[in-house]
């Protein structure tokens, strides 16, 4: 044995999972035990090589992150095979949900995997991944549907069953956390598991970036296959091209190749075409060529029909009136209803304490008499900095490192993780797509900072102020 011990890092980093991980997800996966240390890895044992692989693909580089941000060293992961007695797993057999099979994680009843799939998809794809761009648990099961959403859930999936055929392209357009990332993505699953088409997806920032990076490698060809070679092509928010006349100039050819060639596209936009300024009129034409629908904040039945489907997939169970209460207290944005139920969850299993009525009030006090604070967003939080900093927006998010530049940076990373609920790797990609340390590391920065200049804690309180007042 060495000398290292490096287990309660994985205590931690799997207390940590399990919050934030549904619990059946939990369950399945991180049936993983610690086994020894070496000087930059941990092994842990696991009872089959489809586990393994299972692990590896699905959470490795987010346990690694994890261990990083815990320990403040990389540690690598490393696996041994170890069968447990009577728990044989069938590696052949994989499962998932109705709708899109392999959406969802294989349920474990009796130590078998069992399916409840359709065994026609199931042997057609028997031994497909996720996808790698789309998100496993937004698939159209996970999805509710509401008066709010059902013309958008219909063409979504009247899309998936026909892809380019009847409704090319389709626009989703509406609000923050209204879903119209779940359903973009839950078509892409549904497709992938179903047929071998190619499927890609990103968001709209992300295409721009990439464009950019390739006229500066000059791999602009490689960038145009890639796009062009696409079956089935989903494009995120693209509110973001507005005033990329560059970027959408490239869209637009790509547009049309895809189009010519019955190719599905779809995209997803925070407010109507009519409303986007800065957008080339070509491009806008295309977008309007098929079929544009929105999604509309929930009704209050909806906003707690979907908080039951939460609580289930959680596996959780949550009292009716709480469930009321957080849906008459919450009302524009499913992300927000989600936030409000996981502390929930966290707070329950933390304290060991049922969720009562009186434990959601008391937990919940601040998010509901500060509906603002929830709803910030990491833009205008960005806007706010640049602005009193006096540098671009676009250099916020952008690549620069010079000092003049680097800290509002800094400081606006560091009031995003004091004022959200956003995590580092979320908040990582909404400045110009960086790494999660980066945000740390700001923050670090910013906070030993505080520590010597006393001129630092009045200037956050302004900013924080500013930003709260940014909306109303
Ligand atoms: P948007 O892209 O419109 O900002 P998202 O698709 O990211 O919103 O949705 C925010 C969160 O709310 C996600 O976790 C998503 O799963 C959830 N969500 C949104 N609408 C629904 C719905 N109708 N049913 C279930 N979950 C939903
Ligand atoms: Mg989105």
């Amino acid at each position: 044995m060495s000398g290292w011990n490096y287990s309660i890092f994985w205590k931690e980093a799997k207390n940590q999972f399990k919050t934030e991980l549904n619990e059946q997800e939990f369950t399945m996966w991180f049936n993983m035990e610690y086994h020894s240390s070496s000087e930059s890895s941990i092994i842990l044992s696991v009872p089959s090589s489809f586990y393994r692989d299972q692990i590896k693909q699905r959470y490795q580089s987010k346990i690694e992150n994890k261990l990083q941000e815990l320990s403040g060293q990389p540690l690598n992961i490393e696996f041994i095979v170890k069968p447990r007695v009577k728990e044989e797993m069938q590696d052949q057999e994989r499962a998932g949900d109705s709708e899109t099979p392999y959406a969802a994680a294989p349920v474990l009843a009796e130590n078998r995997i069992t399916y409840p799939a359709r065994q026609a998809i199931r042997e057609k794809t028997t031994e497909k991944q996720n996808h790698p761009m789309l998100r496993a648990d937004y698939t159209f099961n996970h999805f509710v549907v509401g008066e709010n959403s059902s013309f958008a859930y219909n063409a979504a999936m009247a899309i998936s069953k026909n892809p380019g055929i009847s409704y090319n392209p389709c626009l989703i357009y509406g609000g923050v956390g209204l879903g119209k990332t779940h359903l973009i993505q839950a078509v892409g699953n549904y497709i992938h598991a179903v047929s071998d088409k190619k499927i890609i997806y990103t968001t709209a920032e992300n295409f721009t970036n990439e464009f950019i990076q390739a006229l500066q490698d000059k791999t602009t060809k490689d960038f145009k296959n890639k796009y062009r070679s696409a079956d089935i092509l989903l494009i995120d928010d693209i509110h973001f091209l507005q005033k990329k006349v560059e970027t959408q100039e490239e869209l637009f050819h790509t547009f049309n190749a895809l189009y010519d060639a019955n190719k599905q596209m779809i995209f997803t936009c925070d407010r109507p075409l009519s409303e986007i300024k800065n957008m080339s009129e070509r491009l806008c034409s295309r977008f309007e060529r098929g079929l544009n629908v929105d999604l509309q904040p929930p009704s209050y039945e909806t906003r707690c029909a979907i908080l039951n489907k939460k609580a289930e997939h959680k596996s959780v169970s949550i009292p009716q009136e709480v469930i009321e209460l957080i849906a008459l207290n919450i009302a524009s944005n499913v992300r927000d209803l989600e936030a409000c139920l996981t502390k929930l969850i966290a707070y329950s299993e933390l304290v060991n304490k049922s969720v009562t009525l009186d434990v959601a009030r008391q937990q919940l006090r601040d998010t509901f008499n500060s509906p603002k604070d929830i709803s910030i967003s990491i833009e205008m939080i960005q806007k706010v900095v640049s602005n009193y900093f006096n540098i671009s927006y676009q250099d916020m998010k952008g690549k620069k490192r010079t000092r003049a530049i680097a800290f509002p940076r800094q400081i606006a990373m560091y009031i995003a993780r004091e004022i959200t609920e956003y995590s580092t790797t979320e908040l990582g990609m909404e400045f110009g797509g960086r790494d999660h340390t980066t945000v740390m590391h700001a923050c670090q920065k910013i906070d030993e900072r505080l520590k010597s200049d006393s001129t630092l804690e009045p200037m956050l309180r302004t900013l924080i102020h500013k930003i709260k007042e940014y909306e109303k």
